[in-house]
């Protein structure tokens, strides 16, 4: 059977680099396998979810390159968890408690005191019915809670190695709140079962989650699928990245101008004995991924190495993966030669648009040095696309003016660019024409 994954971002913000790196390793993961990877949006807290953010994840997914084959959304399935809780009702694996926040956090606070770890007493277990009745009519609504089975849970996880975790640590856990919604735990499972999920990959953070959604899986009925969990991401100084997220979002990234294919390169490679390579493709990190090779430590994550790797991506990427964004910055008329000519001088994809100017609009060039210039504009080969010709033309300069290196080009280049630095001359000449070239040399506003 083919995998199946999915990732489960709730719609509470924007996503960052944490949460995009699991959405990387899951879509890799799908990819390689021949699989399939389901969005699922996790609003079952339903104050803070925003349509948004939802529509922002799918738009930011969509600009990593990311793609998937199903998408559903948990405030769209509240009846398959009823059905659910129903169940478990009808087979007494679940009960209802009163308590209120403030009880809770009462009852922790002593335990706390006491030097003993929180966990919630099963002081509900004890209510009679009349009890019960007492306190509902006193208008107090129960959250229903797991009974957990006594001993331990475990489970292998693909990356971290076997986990067994005793019960007696964990609190019940509460699937139904008061106002007869889901928590994300309970949810979370019935989908993973009713989805037909075979691994679910997510980051070190959820190991517990793991454990309690086992014991649900098991009072459903269900087969647990196979967990991979990364460990979480440090940045530079080694602390938990979660601090800094705010500005580590992929729209604050995009605003930057840094690369998708660099965030997707760097986040595939993060956790990897290998370093990420600028010059691969999507294809490229497919046909390399495995899940086997991400490992246990908490991989550090520079951000403030992205802007240059970025770079480097950018002076790799073909001219494919790039027409259509040249097309929204009106570079509609780009063509390839065009593209492999600049983008080695670009540090950011918007930049292709000065080279564009250059290259197609009216330009006042920087005269240096005017006999050489007058030269160079009376041995202009007539096909300047002609790289034999090309130069022919540098080495009759060389003889007519006994200019060489730098004296030699960089008065060339500011006759036709008006800049110091940029593509090679060779390339630059065959996009400006012939015409143009001509008259820069001669020091014409061309
Ligand atoms: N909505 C959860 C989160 O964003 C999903 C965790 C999961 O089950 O993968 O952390």
């Amino acid at each position: 059977m083919p995998p199946v994954v999915r990732f489960a971002p709730s719609p509470t913000g924007y996503l960052h680099l944490g949460n995009a790196r699991i959405a990387v390793v899951n879509w890799l993961f799908a990819q390689k396998e021949g699989g399939r990877l389901i969005l699922r949006i996790d609003d079952t807290d339903v104050e803070r979810s925003e349509a948004r953010f939802e529509a922002a994840i799918r738009e930011d997914l969509t600009w990593l390159g990311l793609s998937w084959q199903q998408e559903v959304r948990q405030s769209d399935r509240t009846a398959l968890y009823e059905a659910a809780f129903a169940r478990l009702v009808a087979e007494g694996r679940v009960y209802p408690c009163y308590e209120t926040q403030e009880e809770l956090a009462a009852l922790r606070e002593r335990q706390r005191a006491a030097g003993q770890p929180p966990r919630y007493d099963r002081r509900a277990l004890a209510l009679s019915p009349t009890d019960r009745a007492r306190l509902e009519a006193e208008g107090r609504r129960p959250h229903w809670r797991l009974l957990l089975p006594e001993g331990e849970i475990g489970f292998g996880d693909l990356l971290l190695g076997p986990r067994r975790f005793p019960t007696a640590s964990l609190s019940d856990p509460v699937l139904r709140r008061a106002d007869g919604s889901a928590t994300y735990l309970f949810a979370s499972a019935v989908d993973d079962a009713d989805l037909s999920v075979s691994h679910v990959i997510r980051g070190e953070d959820h190991v517990t989650n793991t454990v309690l959604q086992l014991a649900i899986w098991a009072a459903l009925g269900e087969e647990p699928p196979a967990f991979a969990h990364l460990p979480l991401i440090s940045d530079a100084a080694g602390r938990s990245f979660s601090k800094r997220l705010g500005a580590l979002s992929l729209r604050a990234l995009r605003e930057q101008g840094i690369e998708p294919m660099a965030i997707v390169l760097t986040l595939a490679a993060l956790g990897t004995a290998e370093a990420a390579d600028p010059a691969l493709g999507m294809s490229d990190l497919v046909a390399r991924f495995s899940l086997e090779a991400y490992g246990r430590a908490a991989p550090k994550l520079v951000v403030d190495d992205l802007p240059r790797f970025s770079k480097a991506v950018l002076h790799h990427l073909p001219f494919a993966a790039v027409a259509s964004r040249l097309a929204a910055l009106g570079l509609d008329r780009a063509d390839e030669a065009f593209w492999c000519a600049v983008r080695g001088n670009l540090d950011r994809l918007e930049d292709a648009r000065d080279w564009w100017e250059v290259c197609t609009r009216p330009l006042r060039p920087v005269i240096a040095d005017p006999e050489l210039l007058a030269a160079a504009a009376e041995l202009l080969p007539q096909d300047v696309g002609d790289e034999a010709a090309f130069t022919a033309w540098i080495d009759a300069l060389k003889v007519r003016t006994g200019r060489k290196g730098k004296a030699l080009f960089r008065p060339l280049r500011l006759a036709l660019t008006a800049r110091e630095h940029g593509p090679e001359l060779k390339h630059l000449l065959p996009l400006l024409g012939r015409d143009r070239a001509w008259h820069r040399l001669r020091g014409e506003t061309a």
